[in-house]
């Protein structure tokens, strides 16, 4: 194929993904100097368009980023004023007093909010500063200069024949140069995940580990509606079978917030993390709750569990990652946006230090040391053995030497050093022989859904005539490998129906991949056993179109 030929244009700071950390980065370098040429590229149709988040905002970062949030109208208006957790059972709950927690549970001086909506402020924060920003725009490569560091990204490819090449409609898209590029696509980042293996930037760190988000957004009955009042659930429907729980957030204007995390390093190959989701609804006190409501969206996301020891690291030759693309979540807490805007912000003064002393292309280490031994670290270095205790010794024996565990991290010592995770999420599934299939109700059509009727709430839209963008390494290992062994689970932990195992008479099975219905919630390319599943780009704008999650 002949050199495609693409325009380039040159900025001080390329800036990859619109969310909480990208966003605080590109307004970070505008508050520090004007002239500063700021780029941000982002896949959704418009910003906010791909946020999922829970979300309860510690609004720490924002604190440190825009001080007067409050005055400049940013959409966060629900403060937390109720904090319930609840052991489920199938047919009961006891509540858990707040007592016994670690202060660093407590969600006071917290918010309720869209993050969707808070990052389409700070867009608009952004671009008063004088940032470019450009949604609708997928970055789909990046570019290196002659000494094997990040010059740059392609950005805006559209147009590709089905089969990847190019045709006489294709658009070639740019490629767009910065001084230092910043990744900050979020959990599980394309670009990112070349450039961790490119640098071995994961080499000496524990494997980073994920859970699957699912979420719904209910308009409930007025009278049950309670503002501010946030629950989060464990034990039913999982169990044993994995890790994981549920949250239910109440915003303004009669709408609540019902997720649920399915920690993905489960060993049953059997499980349907959206079907325990769908289960965990006809719980009688969250059924309760619902009942009358309707359903008015809804989408998924991987969030990042692995925390301070999963870490890769986060800067390499003109580029750094930022966020969640690094893995920036408290899990206990299950909170990363602030830590997010920290990065950000972090990464923002890192460079601009470099810009300002006449670097280029370089590693940006101060900002790796900020990260590690600032206020990000500090809050994830507390945490740190919350996930592996629960890992090891499940959820009752985990809570007690978990919350233990932070209460000695608050008081600056541990009694367990720094657990390991050990295995990663795909080596942590076992064979299906192993295990007893899980049989799931079917779903009522009034409290809990079909997963395409679900999808079309994402409203979730690609172009048919693009490539896949779920690629296959090996095309053979679906129905060679993963079938037989595994029972097929990409039929199971895809949130979206993208993956199914079709069996026509007398024929062998058909792997198809249903990429129209991709939520961008990146689990396939996690938890596929074989490693098998890469997830790329499509082009940009395409994905789901979230209203307010
Ligand atoms: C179900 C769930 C509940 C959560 N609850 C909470 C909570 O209550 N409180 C909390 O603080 N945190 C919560 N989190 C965690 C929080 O969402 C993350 O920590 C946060 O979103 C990380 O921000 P980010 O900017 O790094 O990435 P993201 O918010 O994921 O933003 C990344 C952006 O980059 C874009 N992008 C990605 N790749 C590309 C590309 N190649 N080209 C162009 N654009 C690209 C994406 O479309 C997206 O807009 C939750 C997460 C989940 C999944």
């Amino acid at each position: 194929m002949a050199e495609i030929e693409r325009e380039a244009m040159e900025y001080d700071v390329v800036i990859v993904g619109a969310g909480p950390a990208g966003l605080s980065a590109a307004i970070r370098l505008k508050q520090l100097d004007a002239d500063l040429n700021v780029v941000v590229l982002e896949k959704g149709s418009e910003v906010g368009a791909h946020i999922l988040s829970g979300a309860v905002l510690d609004p720490c970062g924002l604190d440190a980023l825009i001080p007067d949030w409050k005055e400049k109208g940013a959409p966060i208006n629900v403060p937390v004023l109720e904090d319930n957790f609840y052991m489920l059972g199938e047919a009961g709950q006891i509540r858990v007093p707040n007592w016994p927690m670690p202060p660093l549970m407590n969600n006071h001086g917290n918010y309720i909010v869209s993050m969707g909506n808070v990052c389409r402020w700070m867009a608009e924060q952004a671009e008063e500063l004088g940032v470019e920003i450009f949604p609708g725009m997928s970055c789909s490569e990046l570019v290196y200069d002659e000494n094997g560091g990040v010059k740059g990204v392609v950005a805006g490819v559209f147009g590709l024949e089905p089969d990847g090449s190019y045709g006489p409609n294709t658009e070639p898209g740019m490629e767009l140069h910065g001084k230092y590029v910043f990744l900050s696509e979020g959990v599980r980042g394309s670009l990112a995940k070349e450039v961790i293996a490119k640098y071995d930037l994961q080499k000496g760190k524990e494997p980073q580990k994920f859970g699957l988000g699912m979420k719904e957004i209910w308009e409930i009955d007025p009278e049950k509606h309670k503002p501010g009042t946030v629950t989060h659930t464990m034990g039913w429907p999982l169990g044993k079978n994995a890790g994981g729980g549920s949250f239910i957030y109440h915003l303004d204007n009669n709408q609540v917030y019902v997720g649920f995390v399915v920690h993905l390093n489960y060993e049953n190959p059997h499980l349907f993390p959206y079907m325990e989701f769908q289960r965990f609804k006809h719980h009688p006190m969250v059924a309760e709750l619902l009942k009358g409501g309707k359903r008015v969206a809804y989408g998924a996301r991987a969030i990042s569990e692995g925390g301070y020891q999963s870490m890769p690291k986060m800067v390499a030759p003109g580029v750094a990652l930022l966020g969640c693309s690094v893995g920036m979540v408290n899990v206990p807490r299950i909170k990363g946006n602030h830590n997010a805007m920290l990065s950000g912000k972090a990464a923002a003064e890192a460079a601009h230090e470099a810009i300002k002393a006449g670097r280029a292309s370089d590693e940006l280490t101060e900002y790796e040391t900020e990260v590690r031994e600032g206020a990000i670290g500090k809050d994830l270095k507390k945490v740190r053995n919350v996930k592996p205790l629960w890992s090891k010794y499940g959820l009752t024996a985990s809570l007690a030497l978990g919350g233990f565990d932070m209460w000695t991290n608050t008081l600056g010592f541990s009694l367990f050093g720094t657990i390991k995770h050990g295995k990663s999420d795909a080596d942590a599934t076992g064979q299906a022989s192993k295990f007893k299939p899980i049989d799931y109700p079917k779903p009522d059509g009034k409290l809990s859904f079909d997963r395409l009727t679900n999808v079309s709430f994402s409203m979730t839209n690609h172009e048919e005539s693009q490539p896949a963008h779920l690629k296959l390494k090996d095309p053979s290992v679906p129905v060679a490998v993963n079938l037989p062994k595994y029972a097929g689970p990409s039929a199971r932990y895809c949130p979206a129906g993208v993956y199914e195992f079709v069996t026509e008479e007398g024929q062998e099975p058909k792997f198809v991949i249903n990429f129209q219905n991709c939520v961008h919630c990146k689990t396939c390319d996690i938890k596929d056993p074989a490693q098998n599943i890469v997830w790329t780009v499509p082009q940009g704008g395409d994905g789901p179109n979230y209203p307010n999650m």
